[in-house]
């Protein structure tokens, strides 16, 4: 597919969305998103919009802010306008193409990415979700819920979700809030779908060998990045050690990453989540590279800008293990689209079928959580 109709600006959109609970993972607590929207308008005035999923701190990624900012604006777009000079109608492989000069930051090149398949849904009058590949109606859905200050809390949001029809449950853990959360989630729960996601916080010590060898013993559906965040070796030694899958998420960057990492049995499975890898041409690959059961859709706490990308994304035949796409009001009292993305009773949402996004984005919203903007003519 090529761009039909030239570009005639973009705009880069910081928002600081709160959050409605504070999210804390092993990382940190994160009680607002930082998000750079990508506004690209065509000649004809159709518009594509993109959400660049980064962080305030580099604690789950090395890209920040203010890292995809500067990328963005000194790097990436004005290599987009060079080659337009030169190819008015580029695929979007032509223009990740143009940016192999700009070494990693594939946050920053996946939100401007993800504005340019939004305008090829507007320019060809179709849903995303069929440029995506995708021909699914409705997607299953979970839920990921940061590590709480005690276990009833835990055990009261969890129940709460259960209520809403979420079909999984998956827990961030760290060391000391580990076994005794699943241990207490079985016994109040039952066998629900249920998964933990240790964000990097353990190692092949003689005692986190231990602990997660215990996890082990509650079938789970998997556990998720348990050790360093870039690492691959100790991962695959650590699948030959557990039954319950590991599966890899901070470290896949690229669709070769993917590659290595399930032909050298690192893990089992993949979370993707597309502005980890670059955008959704190398998610689309990912997801043909792992295939069904190996795949499925993690979540950037996005606004609903990218959560609307990682619904149509969703709609591909890969994922059927249920992703992180919770509904608007998980995360936020105000989305920036409506309808807001909701979840029905049994844990599935509807993927939109109108053209483009399948939503209007609202940005006299937008406007009242703008940080900063930068608008660039073409
Ligand atoms: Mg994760």
């Amino acid at each position: 597919m090529k761009l039909r109709n030239t570009i005639s600006s973009v705009e880069l959109i910081e928002v600081e969305m709160p959050l409605v609970h504070p999210f804390r993972t092993s990382f940190g607590v994160e009680k607002s998103t930082y998000s750079i929207l990508v506004k690209i308008t065509d000649s004809e005035g159709k518009i594509g919009w993109g959400e660049t999923t980064i962080s305030k701190t580099p604690g789950y990624s090395s890209e920040t802010n203010e890292t995809a900012w500067h990328i963005q604006r000194d790097f990436l777009l004005p290599l987009l306008q060079e080659l337009l000079k030169s190819n008015n109608s580029p695929t979007i492989q032509d223009i990740l193409g143009n940016w192999d000069s700009v070494r990693g930051h594939e946050m920053a090149k996946g939100g401007i990415e993800a504005s340019v398949w939004s305008l090829f849904a507007e320019q060809e009058n179709v849903s995303l979700g069929k440029l995506y590949g995708g021909s699914k109606t409705q997607i299953p859905t979970g839920v990921s819920i940061g590590i709480q200050t005690d276990l009833d809390k835990l055990i009261a949001r969890i129940g709460s979700f259960i209520d809403k029809g979420y079909q999984r449950i998956k827990i961030k853990i760290e060391p000391g809030w580990d076994v005794n959360a699943v241990k207490r989630i079985r016994q109040e729960f039952g066998d629900i779908k249920l998964m933990v996601d240790a964000n990097s916080a353990y190692s092949l010590s003689d005692h986190h060998i231990k602990v997660l060898k215990d996890l082990d013993r509650y079938e789970m559906m998997m556990i998720e990045q348990p050790l360093a965040y870039h690492d691959m070796l100790d991962h695959k030694k650590l699948q030959t050690m557990l039954s319950t899958p590991v599966c890899l998420d901070e470290s896949i960057h690229s669709p070769h990453d993917a590659r290595v990492a399930l032909e050298y049995e690192t893990c089992k499975i993949i979370n993707i989540k597309p502005g980890r890898v670059g955008g959704f041409a190398n998610a689309i690959e990912i997801a043909e590279i792992g295939g069904k059961d190996v795949v499925w859709c993690g979540g950037m706490l996005e606004t609903g800008i990218g959560r609307l990308h990682n619904l149509h994304f969703q709609s591909r035949s890969e994922f059927n293990i249920p992703g992180d796409t919770s509904g608007s009001d998980r995360y936020y009292a105000q989305d920036i689209i409506e309808p807001k993305v909701e979840v029905d009773e049994n844990g599935f949402i509807q993927v939109p079928t109108a053209k483009g996004l399948g939503a209007m984005v609202r940005e006299d919203v937008i406007m009242q959580y703008t940080t900063r903007s930068l608008g660039i003519k073409f």
